[in-house]
């Protein structure tokens, strides 16, 4: 595909929504049975859909993270297993073009905007640990030219044996003990092929089972400097967590957007009975109306490392999660008996919704961390 033809694949959301129906559609039943879509995934990179909040990889020059939140919509509004691999490309292309590598901008980056490369994000375990929830899993020594990791973390997705992902470890000094002070962690690009780096199969899961995850153990990794996105880590976090939380806005508002045509489809049939029901389609559809004029304006300002947007942002991101569980529950509720069937996208909607509401940053962790900016006083 040439640049024009990409150019124009990134503003036309019509041709993302084409090739949604045709690469995904017949693919969902199967992707929530286990199937991992990776030639689905390139076919939707090669649109465009994974390039439109990096500045560096588009013709116009122009960063968009609305774009990119409104493109991982229109694939969760068939698959919110795929809406939640394409956030993972899109963190990990993220994290590449925000970093301090020029090698692996000038290489790297242009691979994973087109999806020609697939790349994951093991940052569910930073964040904890950077929200005092749980302690580092990764830690490295220094050798020449790099790093040496070693730890496990449990679940990273959007894996394949040639696979990428961004992760982050704590340096030990020569006498063994961590690094001392507030965000001096670093920050690396790990390929999935390199010695040391075994990936596990993870036991089956209630639902985001085709999502490419594995168990991720390091066993002496060595992480060459080029690979390292930020040492420290603490300006750089600061700089991409908050388009980290709110793409992930995308993967609730495209199962929101599903369950509304479920339970519009059900109420041709029963909406006699199913006008009973809270949470009907037109409430549903004006919160998330609502919403994402919110996330359009917090997307504008993306780079802002102010602690203040920050909780803006983590709101945003909470009210997706609450209004992913009230639309899969009431479209549960709409379709009934039809929509408990093992055949129906109802159920589907259900078991992907709670996956919204516990990926990190979980609700519990997002209203942790809201309690802990309010009463550090950030407003
Ligand atoms: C399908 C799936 C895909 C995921 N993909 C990613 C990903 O791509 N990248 C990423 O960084 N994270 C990933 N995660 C982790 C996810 O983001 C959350 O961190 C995880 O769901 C737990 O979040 P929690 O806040 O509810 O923690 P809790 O469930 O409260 O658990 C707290 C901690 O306990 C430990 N723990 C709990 N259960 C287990 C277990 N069975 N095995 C090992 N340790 C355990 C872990 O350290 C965990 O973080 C994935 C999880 C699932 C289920």
């Amino acid at each position: 595909m040439g640049a024009i033809d990409t150019e124009l694949a990134c503003i036309d959301p019509a041709a993302l929504a084409a090739a949604v129906t045709r690469e995904l559609d017949p693919l969902v039943g199967r992707i929530d049975r286990g199937l991992y879509p990776g030639d689905a995934l390139r076919a939707l990179g090669a649109q465009g859909a994974f390039r439109h909040h990096l500045a560096t990889q588009r013709p116009d020059g122009r960063r968009d993270v609305a774009g990119a939140i409104d493109a991982l919509a229109a694939i969760g509004r068939s698959c919110g297993s795929s809406a939640f691999m394409g956030w993972c490309q899109d963190a990990c292309a993220w994290y590449v073009e925000q970093g301090a590598s020029d090698t692996l901008r000038r290489e790297l980056l242009p691979r994973l905007a087109s999806g020609e490369v697939l790349g994951g994000t093991g940052m569910s375990n930073p964040m904890k640990y950077f929200a005092s929830i749980e302690r580092l899993a990764l830690q490295g020594t220094r050798v020449p030219g790099g790093w040496r990791v070693s730890g496990r973390l449990p679940w990273v997705s959007n894996l394949g044996p040639d696979h990428v992902f961004g992760t982050a470890f704590m340096p030990l000094g020569p006498d063994g003990a961590p690094r001392t002070g507030a965000g001096v962690e670093v920050m690396a690009l790990v390929r999935c092929d390199w010695p040391g780096v075994t990936m596990t199969e993870v036991p089956p899961f209630l639902a985001m089972d085709g999502t490419g995850t594995y168990g991720l153990a390091f066993d002496g990794v060595f992480v060459p400097d080029d690979h390292v996105l930020a040492d420290p880590i603490g300006p750089w976090l600061k700089r991409i967590r908050n388009g980290f939380v709110l793409m992930q806005v995308g993967i609730g508002a495209g199962i929101v957007e599903g369950c509304v045509e479920l339970m519009r489809e059900s109420n041709l049939r029963l909406g006699h009975v199913n006008a009973f029901l809270e949470d009907g389609p037109d409430q549903i559809e004006d919160e998330l109306g609502a919403l994402h004029d919110r996330v359009a304006v917090l997307a504008e300002a993306v780079l802002d490392p102010a602690d203040a947007r920050f909780a803006e942002v983590l709101t945003a991101r909470l009210m997706a999660s609450e209004l992913t569980l009230r639309a899969t529950q009431s479209a549960m509720l709409h379709t009934g008996a039809g929509g408990y069937s093992l055949a129906s996208p109802a159920q589907r909607r259900l078991r992907e919704g709670y996956f919204v509401a516990i990926v990190t940053p979980a609700i519990k962790h997002l209203r942790k961390e809201l309690d802990r900016l309010m009463r550090a006083g950030v407003r």
